[in-house]
């Protein structure tokens, strides 16, 4: 690390630990005061410690140029995405970020104010990490850890023949919103955009999802995918049927436009980045919980597509990351 910041340079390891990464802690016993060699969490009685992982690459999974503050606020929320399709409490992450040398003090700045906000906004604290140097582009990975009632994770591999499929909330917008900050769409208010770079973890569903859910994950890869990882773990078929597919205002627009209804939907579903969570409960959940039912869980293996019950081609079986 280089000296003294006049020219923009960040200072030091330590006073940038100091000055950026301390403040994240919000004071969290655990931390240390990140002045130690680890963190040190004591256990909880009646509950089990879930813990996820997440990393990004500039250029990979953010746009090149990402305002670092949405950069850093994506990592916590995808990871936040994970804690929530298990029905877990996110409490606590840890941090490893790889700067290009060349990146000035305002920049780790704006990265470290992005966690702050949506660490104030989820109640979770950085209670340790490590900061290093990188001849690559920006990579940021983070580990974070949430607690579940014991025994009561909601697992991918629990869904039954019997159980509907339902989703959280619209599906597509996602692959729309990295077509509208790639320039390749057009978003008339920004909402797509928002859906894309600042996803919103369905932790509210928490409790609902104990209570109800068979199996669970979210959609990260594209509904189709994700239902399909439910299905191979629970030894299992997924029907989804796209005419169920509930969608916003801003893709409906996106579809009005496409000649192909079906091939359409079957994009949406095969887009990545929803972070809207698929779930397999028995049918009372979804007036419960504010659900929509896009099928149903079947004998059998793998995803099931129709549109209206007809058979469906689909375009895509789903993001893979290059
Ligand atoms: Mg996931």
């Amino acid at each position: 690390m280089s000296g003294p910041d006049e020219a923009g340079r960040p200072p030091g390891e330590f006073e940038q630990i100091a000055r950026l990464y301390r403040p994240l802690t919000r004071g969290a016993p655990e931390a240390l005061g990140l002045l130690d060699d680890a963190a040190v969490i004591p256990s909880r009685p009646g509950y089990d410690l879930v813990v996820t992982k997440d990393a990004l690459v500039e250029g990979v999974h953010v746009p090149w140029g990402e305002a670092r503050d949405l950069v850093a606020r994506k990592l916590l929320r995808t990871n936040l995405s994970d804690l929530a399709a298990k029905g877990a409490e996110p409490f606590g992450y840890f941090l490893a970020v790889a700067w290009p040398p060349e990146t000035d003090f305002a920049t780790r700045q704006a990265f470290a104010r992005g966690l702050q906000v949506d660490g104030e906004a989820f109640d979770v604290s950085l209670l340790g990490g490590d900061t290093v140097s990188t001849s690559g582009p920006l990579s940021a990975s983070m580990t974070l850890l949430g607690w579940v009632p014991e025994g009561r994770a909601v697992l991918r591999s629990g869904a039954r023949p019997g159980d509907l499929v339902m989703v959280s909330g619209p599906i597509g917008d996602g692959g729309l919103g990295l077509a509208a900050v790639e320039g390749r769409w057009a978003d008339g208010d920004g909402y797509l955009a928002r859906r894309y770079q600042l996803p919103t973890p369905r932790l509210d569903l928490r409790e609902g999802l104990e209570r109800w859910a068979s199996a669970c994950a979210d959609v990260s890869d594209g509904l189709i995918a994700d239902a399909g990882h439910i299905a191979t773990a629970s030894g299992v078929a997924l029907h989804i049927d796209l005419a169920r597919l509930p969608v916003s205002a801003a893709a409906a627009a996106w579809l009005a436009g496409q000649s192909d209804q079906v091939l359409a939907r079957g994009r949406l579903a095969g887009f990545g980045d929803d972070y809207e969570l698929v779930i397999t409960a028995p049918p009372a959940a979804a007036s419960a919980l504010g659900l929509t039912v896009v099928g149903q869980v079947e004998a059998g293996a793998g995803v099931r597509v129709t549109f209206d019950g007809a058979p469906a081609p689909v375009a895509t079986a789903g993001w893979t990351h290059p």
